[in-house]
Order: C-alpha cells, then structure tokens, then sequence
C-alpha cells in the first residue's frame, strides 16, 4: 500500500497547470496570477499630506505650545486633486487636506486640532518633525518593484492593487472544469422515490459543492449506471466537455468491474491502495492528458479523499501554489487507539481553549456515515498502531 504523501506526492507530479487568459479587472476576483506584476507608476505619485492641517516648515514650528504658539500666514488653500501654487516660505503656512499634494517649500505638516484659524493667520500650539504627516512618492510602491509574481489569489487587496498600477486587464490562469459522475444502479435522483435496495445519490451533490468551494467549475454529469457501454459514453462526453474528472463508486476490490474497465479503456489509470482510513481504494490517472480522479464511493470516504487528494490537485491546476490546509496541534479530550493497519483520518470538533485547540470525535466514524462529518470542523490524524492518551496531541486540520 502506498502512503498518503507518496500517492499524494505522485499525483500532484503529474497535474498539468491549466493555460492563462485575460480578463477584466472586476472579473478577476478568486483567480490566480499567471504573470509578474512590476509597478509602472509611484504609488503614491507625489508627496502627499496625510492630515487635513497646515503645510509648514518645521524649524518654523519648533518648540511651540499653547501658551507660546507661532502666527504663520496662510498663502493658499491646497484641496485634494489640485497641485499647489505657492512656495511656502518661512514664515508661512499652507492649508491642506488629506491626500493633497505637498507644496515646494513646506516639510511638514500640523494637524488640524493643534491650530486655530484667524483671517489669513493659523496660530500652530504644537510642533511637528521634518516629515511628520507627509506621504512620499512611492513609498507604497517604486516604480519597478516587483509588486505580484505568478501564483497570486486576486483578492480584494490585489484588486485594489491591480487599478492603483493602473492594470484595467491581468493575466490569470483559467478555472478548471470539472466533470462530475456517480456510479452505481442503487443510486437515485432527487425527486424521485427510493424503490427498494436503492439510495440517494448524495456524492455527486458533495463533491460539486467541494469543486465550487475552491473556485473551479464543477459540471454534473449525472449517474452512470452498472453497465459498460453507457457507463464508457458518459465518461467520454465529461471528459470532452471539462478539463477534468472526477468519478465516484466502483473502484474498490470486488466491485462490478465496470467503472475500472472503462477508465482503463479510456486512460491511462493506476488503481492503488492508499494507505488511509477512510478511503482506501482510489483512481487517478488522466484521459487524453486530462486528470481523472476515482473517488471511492462511500460517502465519507469521498468527501475525505477528495478534500486530501483532488483538492490540492485542482488548486494546482487552478495556479495556486499553496496546495495544502496548514496542520496544526491539537490536544485530543479522549484517548483514541488506531489498530487498522493505515493512518486513520478522524472527523473532529475542534475548539479553542486558552490560545489551544481541544479535538473531540464525532461519534461512530464508520466511512458510510455521512454525520460524522457534518457535525465536523476538522480531521485528527492517527498514525497507525499507536494509542493516543487524552491529553495529547495530534497533528489537526480545520476544513471551515
Ligand atoms: P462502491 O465503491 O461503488 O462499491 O460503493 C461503496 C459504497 O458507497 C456503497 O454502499 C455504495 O452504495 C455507496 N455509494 C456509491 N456511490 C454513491 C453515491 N454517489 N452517493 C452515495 N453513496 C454512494
Ligand atoms: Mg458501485
């Protein structure tokens, strides 16, 4: 059996990443950058005050206080948007508001609450430093800098980035589209009633809400049912209309041979043994270069596999480069013991206690109980063999 990081490991190796494309602005949100992003412009693009208040010389200024403050003359007015007129001199002071561009002259700038305004003279009660209060050309970014490399996730501050350098069109890389097929002649549509022996279909409905969580494009192939030739002419129509597949059911040892047949028909597939609990039989290979993924059929098991396995496999296809929920340490409130011959993934509650997360099981964690993960917020990992007391750690993943 392979581990989880050799099989996981291998897969990933063989993930192509999807081609780039570009697109507006405002429809670039949740996209990955496909190219470098160096600043075209100073941002800012000139000194700036960061104060409503008075653009002064600041030896001006020195050693003022409410009982001893300095009368400067007022020369302009300087709103934000227009660029001064007047040099300040010694002496005199500009009034200016926030964002408004420094006058020649002036190196500071007093805040409005320590000034008080006469005709054309501003009494200033506190003194300022060189600088103080004065935002400089490019000191957010230079002209030049490296501002975004590829592997970027637009979110709202990159966007917000993207119009201050002036980018009305960016360079990302494409979502994948991802078909989506159960297999099985017990499953039933929505809708329709459950004649005996038969049962929901609730993978397909999973996994297309996992595809769409991490910003892929899923597409409902339907059910193909235990027969090879429709089963074969579904497969083949997903994988002409998506730039991946992923199918559940029929991969496990003394299953129908159907969904195995076809898919190394079709492909060039490897049927391993993953050493896990949940989810032991698993798929993955690629028809006509296109990733497929054979997730068991139990649904816990998909639901798990998937969340270890495909979905770092799709953020890489989407661009990304951090593939993987970070783990962290979690104290377990029970003991639990793992004699099942591979790591065991445990559907948790975790909660924080005293700057510490506390993990508790959901109850029974049998791979066919769907609960045990509704009622979850996180995976434990219990190495094989071992019995961990309460009170101890283990290596935890959040899934919210
Ligand atoms: P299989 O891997 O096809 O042997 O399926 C293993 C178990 O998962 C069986 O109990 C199936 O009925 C169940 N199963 C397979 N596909 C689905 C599905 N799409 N939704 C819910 N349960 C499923
Ligand atoms: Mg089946």
């Amino acid at each position: 059996m392979l581990s989880v990081q050799e099989a996981r490991q291998k897969m990933l190796d063989s993930i192509p990443v999807m081609s780039s494309e570009s697109r507006q602005i405002l429809e670039s949100t949740g996209y990955v950058l496909a190219e470098t992003l160096n600043a075209t412009e100073n941002i800012p693009p000139f000194d700036n005050s960061a104060m409503d208040g008075f653009a002064v010389q600041s030896k001006d200024v020195n050693g003022v206080s409410k009982e001893k403050p300095a009368s400067l003359n007022v020369v302009e007015t300087i709103a934000a948007g227009y660029a001064p007129k007047m040099t300040v001199e010694s002496g005199q002071a500009a009034r200016i508001m926030t964002g408004a561009m420094m006058p020649e002259g002036a190196d500071a700038v007093v805040m409005q609450e320590v000034t008080e305004l006469t005709g054309d003279t501003v009494s200033i009660f506190e003194s300022v430093e060189e600088n103080e209060n004065v935002r400089f050309t490019g000191e957010s970014v230079s002209l030049g800098d490296c501002v975004m490399s590829p592997g970027k996730v637009l979110r709202p501050p990159e966007v917000s980035m993207l119009a201050s350098l002036n980018c009305s069109e960016v360079k990302v890389f494409r979502k994948p589209k991802v078909a989506i097929v159960s297999t099985g002649d017990e499953l039933t549509p929505l809708g329709e009633p459950l004649e005996p022996g038969k049962i929901r279909d609730s993978n397909r409905y999973g996994i297309f809400a996992q595809v769409d969580e991490i910003g892929c494009i899923p597409i409902d192939m339907g059910i193909a049912p235990d027969d090879e030739a429709e089963t074969e002419r579904i497969f083949r129509e997903s994988i002409s209309k998506a730039d991946a597949l992923i199918t559940s059911g029929g991969v496990s040892v003394g299953e129908h041979d159907i969904v195995k047949n076809v898919l190394t028909k079709l492909g060039e597939m490897n049927f391993w043994r993953v050493a896990m609990k949940p989810g032991k039989p698993q798929a993955y290979g690629n028809i006509d270069g296109k990733p497929v993924f054979g997730l068991p059929g139990n649904p816990v098991s998909s639901l798990v596999v998937f969340e270890l396995f495909v979905r770092p496999a799709l953020l890489k296809m989407a661009g990304h480069r951090d593939l993987f929920r970070p783990t962290f340490k979690a104290r377990l409130e029970t003991d639990v013991t793992n004699r099942d011959g591979r790591v065991n993934y445990m559907r948790a509650i975790l909660t924080e206690e005293n700057g510490h997360f506390v993990a508790k099981t959901t109850g029974p964690q049998g791979s066919g109980i769907l609960h045990s993960l509704v009622l979850a917020n996180g995976l434990i990992i219990i190495p094989d063999g071992v019995t961990i007391k309460a009170g101890e750690t283990v290596d935890a993943h959040l899934l919210t």
